[in-house]
């Protein structure tokens, strides 16, 4: 890589290992200049199109990973009512994540609770100013999210929102929640649910347990999530309500997602890298920026959620949440809760999830990879009934390129996030997200945004 394409040529990957939902392959790929794909083969031997070779450049990807763009089901962009980023910057930032399609949190302000601001909203997303990057905005199942009324989920549905949820905090009325699912039964929306419920206390900063503890700090019970996550089934029994458990963090969530599923609901979950990454423990830095809610747990749930990924857990989302400094650098009491996530979570994942094997070469690691693609890329793609399982020939070229082995440490300066508020500042990671074509575009290369 590292290539200036010109415009008005071909373009010619020898040696990638597609990995979609085909399966894992070998392939060349070339793409013309209009960016289309239009030859996916082991083999593409030009030498006998002497025309061809006049206007093509080449590049060897050396085994590098060829993936469908990846699909963020969970982030915030802040847009409107806060500086903590904007439509631009947080779509800079998913371009160099490798990511095509993000579902936006509705919290937002004002909230999307109504069609009058998702059509405000969606009017300024230009694709232009978004590098090529969808946004769709999920509607708030209250209205201003206060948990009291059911916003007009109906009309919103109509309007095409497909996808609703009070995320930042879970709907804790639960005749409201049913309501709410048998509204949207035998739909195709989804009910998003933030799992915690809240009577207990509202000011707790990290997990409860022994650091919690340790250092005198408010602890937010495991069993919020469970109990949440419990309610919400019971009311599910028995309907054909789409509903998706976000951020799951402790072990006792996940069995209980994997147990329902084969009873029959119709519930997806999903995780965040910094729950695959990181444990409670970082905590004990008193840097606020471990602070997100659900809080990190026990080292015990980060391996569970590890080992099960595959088994369990549907999705892999970032739950982006950038924070301005002057927040951030509060004491970590009054700190808000969020990090960054779009920029680094391939290479978060990987890491995570490769740390015991440390590998050395690609084939020692493709299982991972697939794994890591089915959860960031299909398994979203399914949900949201986005198409684009598959790199497939006659198509615009629409791909990701990972160099898996490529140490990457990300330092301010590389940030393209209005807000800094990443716990991966400075730390090194494996996974490098090299290049990224979008609609026959390139948008990434080098791992650097082509302007
Ligand atoms: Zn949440």
């Amino acid at each position: 890589m590292g290539n200036n394409f010109l415009k008005n040529r071909y373009r010619l990957f020898k040696n990638s290992t597609i990995i979609d939902a085909a399966g894992t392959r070998k392939a060349d790929i070339l793409i013309d200049p209009e960016g289309r794909i239009v030859k996916i083969s082991q083999h593409i031997d030009i030498s006998n199109h002497i025309e061809l070779q006049a206007m093509l450049d080449t590049v060897d990807l050396n085994g590098n990973i060829v993936v469908p763009p990846f699909v963020d089901m969970h982030c915030h962009l802040r847009y409107p009512g806060s500086i903590s980023e904007s439509l631009m910057s947080g779509s800079r930032a998913a371009v160099k994540g490798g990511f095509e399609y993000l579902l936006a949190m509705p919290n937002t302000e004002p909230c999307s609770d109504n069609k009058k601001v998702i059509e405000d909203v969606k009017s300024v997303i230009s694709y232009t100013e978004t590098y090529g990057v969808n946004i769709e905005l999920a509607g708030s199942l209250t209205v201003g999210r206060n948990g009291r009324e059911l916003t007009d989920i109906e009309e919103l549905a109509e309007y095409g929102v497909r996808y609703f949820t009070d995320d930042g905090s879970g709907l804790q009325d639960a005749k409201l929640m049913k309501q709410a699912v048998e509204i949207l039964e035998n739909s195709e929306c989804i009910i998003g649910q933030h799992l915690e419920s809240i009577s207990n206390s509202l000011d707790g900063v990290m997990n409860l347990g022994d650091t919690s503890t340790k250092l005198g700090l408010k602890g937010i019970d495991r069993t919020w999530e469970i109990e949440m996550l419990e309610r919400d089934l019971s009311i599910l029994k028995s309907k054909n309500t789409r509903y998706h458990a976000m951020h799951i963090s402790v072990k006792e969530s996940a069995e209980i997602v994997h147990k329902s599923k084969v009873s029959g609901i119709n519930i997806t979950c999903e995780v965040t890298p910094h729950h695959l990454f990181f444990d409670e423990t970082e905590l004990l830095s008193l840097n606020p920026n471990f602070k997100v809610n659900p809080p990190l747990r026990c080292l015990n749930d980060v391996l569970y959620l590890r080992k099960k990924l595959n088994e369990i857990i549907d999705v892999i989302a970032t739950d982006h949440a950038p924070h301005r400094s002057v927040k951030k650098e509060l004491p970590i009491e009054e700190a808000p809760f969020g990090m960054l996530g779009l920029q680094s979570s391939f290479a978060a994942v990987f890491t995570a999830l490769t740390q015991a094997k440390r590998p050395r070469e690609l084939l020692g690691c493709l299982d991972i990879l697939s794994i890591i693609v089915e959860k960031m890329s299909l398994n979203p793609r399914r949900i949201l009934n986005l198409g684009g399982l598959e790199i497939e020939e006659g198509k615009l070229a629409n791909f990701v390129v990972i160099n898996p082995l490529k140490t990457i440490c990300q330092t301010v300066s590389d940030i393209e996030s209005d807000s800094i508020n990443s716990p991966y500042l400075n730390k090194e990671l494996l996974g490098e997200v090299g290049m990224v074509v979008l609609n026959g575009d390139f948008k990434v290369d080098d791992g650097k945004i082509v302007t």
